[in-house]
């Protein structure tokens, strides 16, 4: 909510690459055309940049496909929890962002189950919680007693 307000108020373009984490955005902005590889190993055209052809050896230029086997994908998954996942699950056709990011290349059909994600993991917190304020009783009691 915060860097939504900042975003607003500032004016600031969230438009990223595929697979860019926010926090990450601002390497991904082209320099006079160029695009400098995350390890500092060199520069590539801005366009070569998700074209599915690994350039850079760190794979940073292809942050949003699976051409580079070191790559990684951010996935967003806005409700829950942002994760970054290896590039070559990137359109394998297995669901692996809660959001269906990686599943971009539509060859199977993932549904947002972000809001699911975090009700169970609330669900599971609460029952944690539940558990554990009942053995705090248990020693508790023990402690009065002895
Ligand atoms: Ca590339
Ligand atoms: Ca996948």
């Amino acid at each position: 909510m915060l860097i939504l307000g900042i975003v607003l108020a500032t004016g600031v373009n969230c438009d990223r690459p595929r697979g860019v984490s926010l926090t990450r955005a601002s390497f991904y902005v082209s320099q006079n055309g160029h695009f400098a590889c995350l390890n500092g190993s060199g520069k590539i055209p801005f366009d070569q940049v998700n074209d599915d052809f690994c350039d850079c050896e760190d794979g940073s230029d292809e942050p949003g496909t699976a051409a580079c086997s070191n790559g990684m994908f951010h996935c967003t998954n806005a409700g829950f929890k942002p994760t970054n996942i290896l590039s070559s699950r990137v359109n394998d056709m297995i669901c692996d962002c809660c959001d269906g990011s990686d599943e971009w290349a539509g060859y199977v059909t993932c549904p947002n189950t972000c809001k699911e994600a975090y009700a169970k993991e609330y669900a599971d917190k609460i029952k944690s919680n539940a558990v554990q304020a009942e053995g705090w009783e248990v020693i508790i009691v023990y402690y009065l007693k002895v």
